[in-house]
């Protein structure tokens, strides 16, 4: 329910707020011109804060927004959203409006990714608004001895966030009218024994609904599994709020 009446969204807020996680936001970087990792802190336990957890924010009077958890510390009850702030919503607006020592509400809960712990190669395809996913998915994949790889579709500006992140995938030019073009040929360039190393992978695709569609084909028509991709859609053209 990405809108609803003012009223309806109180009284969810009421109805839910034995559930909701209270948080102080505690840090705010910019890891691009427009991608912002905000840090809050809170009184959070390990078994709800995981590599892939979605939040939802309520991030006006009448709109809720998904987001994904990015790191967690424990000893610090600590955790980070990394916010794309693409100016086009209220939850992107909201993002921006964030203030060190601001409290925040959020529900957290499990997304439709899942990290696979029985593979060794993980891949990730994306777009800026899975950075966040992708990250935690990098320290995990590097505290079990796993491999990753991958490639993300990003306006030319936010590749610098994946090396302030220390994300050692690839990034390639991303166009409105050409979805997962640009992806898909850097795929074709692959050498084949790079190919014949990560055919077996699991695959993780996120972002824009229409890119995951085409690169899940593609997939398919070079003959990986169905069981070894992972999807989920977080934003669609012209959609608000998925
Ligand atoms: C499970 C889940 C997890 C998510 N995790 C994250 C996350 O960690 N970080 C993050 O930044 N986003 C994340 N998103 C995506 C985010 O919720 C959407 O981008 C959302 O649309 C932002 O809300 P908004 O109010 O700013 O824009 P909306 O009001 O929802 O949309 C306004 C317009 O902007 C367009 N739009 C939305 N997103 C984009 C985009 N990325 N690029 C270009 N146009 C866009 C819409 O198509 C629409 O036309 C996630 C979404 C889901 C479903």
């Amino acid at each position: 329910m990405p809108q609803i009446p003012k009223w309806l969204a109180d009284t969810m807020m009421t109805v839910a707020n034995p559930w909701l996680r209270h948080a102080v936001v505690t840090d705010t970087t910019m890891v691009s011109d427009e991608l912002r990792l905000i840090t809050f802190q809170g009184d959070f336990d390990e078994e709800h804060f995981l590599p892939g957890k979605i939040v939802q924010f309520r991030v006006d009077d009448t709109s809720f927004r998904h987001y994904t958890l990015s790191s967690f510390n424990k000893q610090q009850n600590t955790c980070s959203v990394l916010f794309y702030l693409h100016g086009k919503g209220p939850g992107s607006h909201w993002a921006s409006s964030l203030q060190a020592g601001q409290t925040v509400k959020f529900r957290a809960g499990q997304g439709k990714l899942k990290y696979d712990e029985k593979t060794r190669h993980h891949f990730f395809f994306g777009d800026e608004t899975t950075i966040g996913l992708f990250n935690w998915y990098k320290t995990t994949a590097l505290a079990c001895s796993h491999e990753y790889f991958g490639v993300l579709e990003l306006h030319p500006p936010h590749g610098t966030a994946l090396n302030n992140l220390k994300i050692m995938i690839d990034n390639v030019d991303t166009t409105l009218e050409a979805p997962a073009v640009s992806a898909i040929d850097w795929m074709d360039e692959m050498h084949p024994d790079c190919w014949a190393n990560w055919k077996g992978a699991t695959f993780y695709l996120a972002g824009r609904a229409i890119s995951i569609s085409r690169f899940k084909k593609y997939l398919l028509g070079k003959g990986v599994h169905a069981s070894q991709i992972r999807m989920d859609a977080y934003w669609a053209d012209g959609k608000c709020g998925l």
